[in-house]
């Protein structure tokens, strides 16, 4: 399917600005030298293993299943990662990678502050500078990150503009890239933006995936028959489907945020849309208005709050190789409340949005079905927004 280096059928592309050029094209010259390098794969396994905690464990969640009525579900637990979410596995890779191309300085956008916490974690352990550009919205909703990021010697720069969220912070990441590529490297968080993008982050989580595999084999002896992820921008979903695309038995599906409404602005769910645009560098499906102006959008999750999604699941989407549905705010606050309570596990908002989905699939199942969900991250980020949820009011009672 890939007929033009850096497209995912129609999708994707590097539709930056001249400013940027010269910086991709020289990170994609880099990314196609270093992705098969044994001594650059060496040194991310060893960190991965030793500073990450990698292998992250696959894990029987009994209880759960039969509270939700389905045979068997296993948890991907990406969530006992080092910094609590997946993001770590993609930071990682790209500042060893920025230090392979002599790159002192970390520029970075976040939303929740996972990938700001995982980047200022990662530039800490390689003694790489770091800056973290994050919507001042974001501050106000995330302090816990934000004092993370500066314990880890991170400078954190609020960004004003638009809805001072995601979006406006990866403009500002990208700004300062094009003034200072020469000594920077932009560490992307998600399966999206220019090639090589998609493809340098979806190769760096695609252990999950990998790792996954192995695990579920000795534990079930053959693939589950549903494996479920949320897509924020895509990138812990693409990591645990790389492994399994192959098996036609298996069936692929991402869960986007459905917010509290089916109206534009109510929502981050850009495949229940279908409306194709360019943001970020990237051809994929994005939430836009009638004038093409891409649409403010909204979650209860931070992590899924962005207008548009990775190309590579845009092209899983037009051919039908994955399915996407949307789960609305309650529903995730419902499943997260009962996945605590079944196994003690306290997932991420973001990750909730896959165990709801799980909910409203186990009653057409077989009875001898299995589910594998990616549980991309732990809840503990999310205490301050679970503390005023009123829906939580009724979800605990
Ligand atoms: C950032 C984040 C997501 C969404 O990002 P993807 O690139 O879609 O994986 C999901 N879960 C958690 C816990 C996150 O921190």
């Amino acid at each position: 399917m890939h007929h033009k280096p850096g497209f995912y059928g129609d999708f994707g592309g590097t539709y930056m600005p001249e400013v940027l050029f010269a910086p991709i094209q020289a990170l994609q010259q880099a990314w196609t030298q270093l992705k098969y390098d044994a001594a650059f794969k060496q040194s991310l396994d060893k960190a991965l293993k030793d500073y990450a905690g990698r292998p992250t464990a696959l894990t029987d969640v009994p209880q759960f299943a039969k509270a939700i009525g389905a045979s068997r579900v296993l948890l991907k637990r990406e969530d006992l990662l080092h910094t609590g979410a997946h993001k770590l596995n993609n930071a990682l890779g790209q500042c060893l990678l920025a230090k392979r191309l002599g790159k002192q300085r970390i520029i970075a956008e976040t939303g929740a502050g996972q990938h700001g916490v995982a980047t200022a974690a990662a530039c800490a352990r390689l003694g790489l500078t770091c800056v973290v550009y994050m919507g001042s919205e974001d501050i106000r909703r995330q302090a816990p990150n934000v004092l993370r990021m500066q314990l880890m010697g991170a400078t954190v720069m609020p960004v004003d503009h638009g809805a001072a969220t995601l979006k406006d912070a990866i403009n500002e990441a990208l700004r300062d890239w094009s003034a200072h590529f020469e000594e920077s490297y932009y560490c992307l968080g998600s399966a999206l933006g220019p090639h090589p993008y998609p493809d340098m982050v979806a190769s760096f989580q695609s252990v999950i995936g990998t790792e996954c595999q192995t695990q579920v084999q000795t534990l079930l002896g053959k693939n589950p028959d549903y494996i479920i992820a949320c897509v924020g921008g895509g990138s812990n979903a693409i990591g645990l489907f790389s492994a399994f695309i192959n098996d036609p038995k298996a069936k692929l599906i991402g869960v986007e945020a459905g917010g509290h409404g089916k109206r534009l602005g109510e929502h981050a769910a850009r495949f229940q849309a279908s409306t194709k645009g360019v943001l970020h560098g990237c051809y994929t499906y994005v939430l836009q208005d009638a004038h093409g102006q891409i649409a403010p959008t909204s979650s209860i999750s931070a992590g899924l709050d962005y207008p548009a999604v990775g190309p590579q699941h845009a092209e899983l989407y037009a051919n039908h190789r994955a399915t996407y549905v949307a789960i609305d705010d309650k529903q995730a606050l419902e499943a997260l409340s009962l996945l605590a309570k079944t196994e003690g596990i306290i997932a991420a908002l973001e990750s909730a949005h896959a165990l709801a989905y799980a909910r409203v699939l186990a009653p057409s199942l077989m009875p001898d079905q299995t589910i594998l969900i990616n549980l991309s991250g732990r809840g503990d980020k999310d205490l301050p927004t679970l503390m005023t949820q009123p829906a939580l009011t009724e979800v605990l009672s």
